[in-house]
């Protein structure tokens, strides 16, 4: 059984200051909710300039979210002027990483080959990637909605070894940000896919174990829908993560 995980990625939101007291009261509002217990892994991912200060917030006030950062060098050390090392955000508790994200792939023209690259980085360093793939409007249109992100997630994957401890995530580009989720059935169609990906490129227990995530427009109006699904088994979500109320209540979600 694959314990769901409702991921925040903040984006560029939030300095250090506003992530203090935006996760003291998310944790506030949360008090008994089923993260508590176990059964909900929750995890944030602050802009790189905010993981020390919530780090220490997580851990002064026992506070049982997972960190993540939203992006890592391919390179460990070196002359990489504005680069960040898995290295530096292992030190700093961090357990995930977000990377390929279309934000990304779209600004900073990162590629299938880079996103490989900063997954293998990622694991060198003990890091769990959140692999990001998904199609564009245009994609879906020429392509459909699978073979996009299966494509991207074959490239990824190349070299990652059978026993690897890492997460999926399909974000389609058109439903990020614009209010216009996939249907539940599409993204129950992607994400099996996917991790028919996993099972082909790592191991068929890799697969049983791997958690795909749905991301896209998530918000406590949808996130049940999703989560019904066998092969949804969490959220990576973006302006909702950022509104205390509405992302404990994407947390609270019954089924
Ligand atoms: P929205 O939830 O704002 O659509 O963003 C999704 C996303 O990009 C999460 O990584």
């Amino acid at each position: 059984v694959r314990t769901p995980l409702i991921a925040g990625n903040w984006k560029m939101n939030l300095d250090h200051l506003q992530a203090v007291a935006f996760v003291q009261k998310l944790h506030w509002t949360l008090k008994d909710a089923k993260h508590e217990d176990g059964s909900v892994e929750v995890a944030v991912f602050p802009p790189f300039t905010d993981l020390r200060t919530v780090q220490t917030l997580l851990d002064a006030d026992k506070i049982p979210f997972a960190l993540g950062a939203q992006d890592l060098s391919p390179k460990d050390s070196g002359a990489y002027t504005g680069d960040i090392s898995g290295a530096f955000l292992a030190k700093l508790d961090a357990r995930y990483v977000i990377i390929g994200h279309s934000e990304r792939r779209e600004y900073h023209h990162e590629t299938d080959e880079v996103v490989a690259s900063k997954v293998q980085a990622a694991l060198r360093h003990g890091l769990v990637p959140v692999i990001c793939v998904g199609e564009t409007a245009e994609d879906l249109e020429k392509y459909g909605a699978s073979a996009v992100p299966v494509g991207q997630l074959k490239t990824a994957l190349a070299d990652v070894p059978a026993d690897a401890d890492i997460v999926v995530a399909y974000e389609p580009v058109w439903a990020i940000g614009s209010g216009q989720a996939a249907t539940p059935d599409q993204a129950q169609d992607v994400c099996a896919k996917l991790r028919a990906v996993v099972a082909e490129s790592l191991s068929a227990d890799a697969a049983e174990r791997t958690r795909v995530l749905y991301g896209g427009s998530v918000k406590a109006a949808n996130i049940a829908s999703f989560m019904r699904e066998p092969d949804v088994d969490g959220a990576l979500v973006g302006g909702a993560s950022l509104v205390v109320d509405e992302f404990a209540a994407i947390i609270r979600y019954q089924k």
